[in-house]
């Protein structure tokens, strides 16, 4: 039995003050002595598995108040880090206006867990890698730096095929940040200096040589929102899983386009559960500005979306269904009546 003691934020520089007294460490994510709990999906599943273990956990729910606003003014779509996933995917904007949104969210998890969940929480989820998450093993540069990685010879079906290196083959598990990176989100973050906002692109980090270091997230800070410019009517998020529910993808892809008489303006391809990080495909997006959709061109920006990847001994497939999920879903994008 490890001593944990529990404080609650009363408001939001109590909460980074806090934070920002945890001791730094080569692995913030796993061995900080401080964490922040908000709907607690990740940090106590984690917990009871003991692969985190804080010695103090900050309560930021006193801030839901202030940080869980949905709010759409003109162009701009600003969401709370704290709004619960099922209020997001359940309210009427998002789902005529960023429909990508509202599905992401709404394949994601249980409804159970939706309810708890926070948007922040979410996009910060840590990877499902099951080397990583039994203590037993201990071979995993993630969870234990330099100790090797138990899943480059072990069974990595569920791996990436994107974005590895050789210290870690873990995929992102999540669904809402492939939305958010195809979209151009930019994440507000809130830290004892003040706030600062990034791309949601340079919010997660590849594993390269050091797989512990998961975020552009200094030890304290807090993502307090995530802002959204223009609006993406025509936008889909697909995902398949081994089952239809409650389970993570094997391959999803978040699509949004932009049509006029039917050719392509602008588009954003995004993918998920084959990379080690939400994977915006760039070159299949400039494929696709200025051409009507036919089979043709949905396999040849497939094709492209998995330029460079790299399949292992038991997740060779995912390349091929990949492609697949890329092909369909923006087929499916195509056909939407907006
Ligand atoms: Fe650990 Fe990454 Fe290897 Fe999984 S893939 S065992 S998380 S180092």
């Amino acid at each position: 039995m490890r001593p944990i003691s529990y404080r609650r934020a009363t408001d939001a520089q109590s909460a980074v003050q806090a934070l920002a007294s945890a001791a730094e460490t080569n692995n913030p994510l796993t061995d900080a002595s401080i964490q922040p709990l908000a709907g607690g999906t990740t940090l106590l599943d984690l917990m009871k598995l003991d692969v985190m273990r804080p010695a103090v956990i900050v309560d930021i729910n006193p801030l839901t108040k202030s940080w869980s606003a949905i709010n759409l003014d003109g162009r701009k779509l600003k969401l709370g880090s704290l709004a619960r996933m099922s209020d997001v995917a359940a309210n009427p904007d998002i789902q005529r206006h960023y429909p990508v949104i509202a599905d992401s969210l709404k394949l994601a998890a249980s409804p159970q867990l939706r309810n708890m969940a926070s948007l922040g929480g979410n996009v910060l989820q840590r990877t499902r890698c099951t080397y990583f998450r039994d203590v037993s093993y201990e071979q995993c540069n993630k969870r234990s730096p330099g100790s090797g990685c138990a899943a480059m010879d072990g069974f990595n079906r569920a791996h990436a095929v994107l974005g590895a290196s050789d210290q870690c083959i873990a995929t992102y598990p999540g669904d809402f940040a492939q939305a958010l990176i195809a979209l151009d989100a930019t994440v507000e973050i809130t830290g004892k200096s003040g706030v600062r906002n990034i791309s949601f692109a340079d919010l997660h980090k590849a594993p390269g040589s050091s797989p512990q270091i998961e975020t552009a997230l200094m030890p304290g800070e807090l993502i307090s929102a995530f802002s959204i410019e223009g609006r993406w009517p025509r936008s889909t998020y697909l995902k398949v899983r081994d089952r239809q529910s409650y389970e993570f993808a094997l391959s999803s892809v978040a699509i949004a386009l932009d049509l006029q008489d039917g050719t392509v303006r602008d588009a954003r391809v995004a993918l998920g559960g084959v990379a080690t990080i939400p994977w915006r495909a760039r070159e299949a997006e400039a494929l696709l500005k200025g051409q009507k959709l036919d089979d043709a061109v949905a396999s040849e920006v497939a094709e492209a979306a998995f330029e460079g990847a790299i399949g292992r001994k038991h997740n060779e497939f995912k390349i091929a269904l990949g492609k697949r999920v890329v092909s369909r879903a923006l087929h499916q994008a195509a056909a939407m009546e907006i």
